[in-house]
């Protein structure tokens, strides 16, 4: 109840931030205070005190502290909202190395502690669905695709060969990948395995290619009611590329190539949420593959939440600022 009305005071775009700890023992630390109340505040290392000090405002701050259970605990009412009939879409957003991944994924390595929301979101809607079985029977499916150099590719498929996104008549674009039902959580755990490994197959090419591309993890959601009721919704788990910016000077060729790319469709993201936020009539979604894809789960009465990642080291103040500056942007 209170959670819905404070959905409805703030519309349907939610904003967080989460820092992750700091890996280095020398690097000066520019987060300076993190609020309850979702306040940040960062110092830049080069400025003494006052001036160097910037305000930022989220609905939430995860501190370097916070447990992948607390992040997950506050998406959990977005999460499951997609049971009712619900369109939503997660972001994590931020420089490589930020933490996206092991928000989205869990911690690299493969291990089955710490799993992150991908994993937690599944198992959750799966206990939902087992407790409401009297009531409503679900039927979930998932697609995992992957946007680089805005070409779609099909992670779960045999050959994950280039496929292209449909969007349908009603709006709401499904992307022609294969479709996966799943039943478990051992279901889950066997196709991410399987969609990561593609993911690295190509990546052996072009080398840390997992961190130029957007990864999206759909999930189906059908409900049938005991009086032939249906509803249909979806959720979308974005891992995005990295938000850094290239050093035009420094690159060249195909890699020159991927950093367009990725800023234009980060950008993209960006209007297309801040359009949303501020009622526009006109939202930008043809301006990217990847809004494009998301079209049907963004606006309307869809539930957006973008997961703001940054590092806490003072070599990424310029990325920090960008972030929180993108963040505060869309919220
Ligand atoms: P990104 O996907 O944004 O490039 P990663 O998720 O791969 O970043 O994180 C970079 C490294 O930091 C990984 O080794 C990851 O396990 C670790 N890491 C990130 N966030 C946390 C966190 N909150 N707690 C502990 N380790 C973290
Ligand atoms: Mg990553």
């Amino acid at each position: 109840k209170l959670y819905n009305m404070v959905q409805d005071l703030k519309g349907n775009i939610r904003v967080y931030c989460r820092i992750r700890p700091s890996f280095s023992s020398e690097s000066k630390n520019v987060i300076k205070f993190i609020g309850e109340d979702g306040s940040v505040v960062i110092l830049d290392p080069a400025k003494p005190q006052k001036d160097g000090r910037k305000d930022f405002q989220f609905n939430r701050v995860f501190g370097p502290t916070s447990s992948q259970d607390e992040v997950f605990k506050d998406t959990q009412p977005l999460i499951r909202s997609v049971m009712d009939g619900y369109n939503v879409c997660i972001f994590a957003y931020g420089q490589t190395g930020s933490g996206k991944t092991h928000t989205m994924s869990g911690p690299s390595g493969g291990s089955t502690r710490d799993m992150g929301i991908n994993y937690l979101a599944l198992n959750d809607l799966f206990q939902m669905s087992n407790r409401r079985k009297d009531i409503i029977h679900y039927d979930i499916h998932v697609q995992m695709v992957e946007i680089y150099n805005e070409q779609v590719r099909d992670l779960l498929a045999e050959d994950s060969s280039t496929i292209r996104s449909c969007p349908t008549d009603n709006g709401l674009s499904i992307p022609d990948a294969t479709m996966h039902s799943v039943n478990s959580t051992t279901d889950v755990l066997n196709l991410m395995k399987f969609g990561e490994m593609n993911r690295m197959v190509s990546s052996t090419a072009i080398n840390n290619r997992s961190s130029r591309s957007h990864s999206v993890l759909t999930i189906h959601v059908h409900g049938k009611d005991t009086s032939g009721g249906t509803l249909r919704s979806c959720l979308h788990l974005v891992d995005l590329a990295g938000s850094e910016r290239v050093d035009k000077s420094e690159v060249t060729g195909d890699r020159l190539k991927e950093a367009q790319y990725i800023n234009k469709s980060l950008s993209c993201l960006g209007d297309v949420i801040t359009a949303l936020a501020q009622k526009n009539s006109h939202i930008p979604y043809r301006n990217s593959k990847l809004t494009l894809l998301l079209q049907g789960a963004l606006g309307g009465h869809a539930k957006t939440l973008m997961l703001a990642h940054v590092s806490p080291e003072e070599d990424s103040f310029n990325e920090t600022i960008s972030t929180l500056k993108f963040a505060q942007r869309v919220s």
